[in-house]
């Protein structure tokens, strides 16, 4: 399968919490120009929004949970009948259980499309432990940064547009153990589902963050 610059790319970012999916989604975007679709920011924005669903989505996130299948799957179906979905799309967060990778297979079947790659980002548990504990986000434009790896220019202030950088509620430390677990938990069968069907490709997440793009752009480009 050929795929470059300019043609529909439809993927799904795979990696436990703190992999770096959103700073690959980020780099992604940059050179593919797809939307970046990620579940766990679209909760933040509608608690920020205060919406019903915010308020839903709320009760689960503060105790490091999944929100319920019915209620993602819904808001998921929703944004990749979107327009600007048709020349790809890359979904992060999401699936997080079989039932949502069977659900999203409906509703790319009802849109005629499929997934190209599930590309999972692989790193080491404890790196991962470390990672969660020292990211910072801008609860502004959602631009994550790392008070080691990733920090920003001036300290504690995002680099895009100024605003005061903070720690996710469920980046602090005693939120952090309960999401590993869940998130291994769940990982399983989902890597499993995409390994049987040819989607998956993994790449080595414990690197520098352009050599894991590098890796991902060999792979799809392949
Ligand atoms: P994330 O930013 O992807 O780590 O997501 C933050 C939180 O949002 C998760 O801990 C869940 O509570 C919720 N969430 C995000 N995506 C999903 C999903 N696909 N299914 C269920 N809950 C989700």
């Amino acid at each position: 399968m050929m795929k470059a610059r300019g043609i529909a790319l439809n993927l799904i970012l795979m990696g436990l919490p703190g992999a770096g999916k959103g700073t690959q989604a980020e780099k992604i975007n940059e050179i593919y120009n797809i939307p970046h679709i990620s579940t766990g920011d679209m909760f933040r924005l509608a608690i920020k929004e205060g919406t019903e669903l915010g308020k839903k989505a709320k009760e689960y996130m503060d105790q490091g949970a999944l929100v319920p299948d019915e209620v993602t799957i819904g808001i998921v179906k929703e944004r990749l009948s979107k327009d600007d979905c048709k020349e790809g799309f890359m979904l992060d967060g999401f699936p997080r259980t079989i039932a949502q990778a069977e659900a999203l297979q409906d509703i790319l079947r009802d849109l005629n499309e499929d997934i190209d790659y599930v590309i999972n980002v692989e790193v080491p548990e404890e790196k991962l432990v470390e990672r969660l504990t020292g990211r910072r986000v801008c609860p502004t434009c959602g631009t994550t940064y790392h008070l080691v790896y990733n920090p920003p220019k001036e300290a504690g202030i995002c680099d895009k547009d100024g605003s005061e950088l903070i720690q996710r509620d469920d980046d602090k430390p005693e939120t952090v153990k309960k999401r590993l677990s869940v998130n291994i938990e769940q990982a399983q069968p989902l890597l499993d589902f995409y390994k049987e069907k040819g989607y998956l490709v993994t790449v080595n997440g414990d690197q520098d963050i352009n050599d894991v793009f590098h890796d991902i752009q060999s792979k799809i480009e392949k």
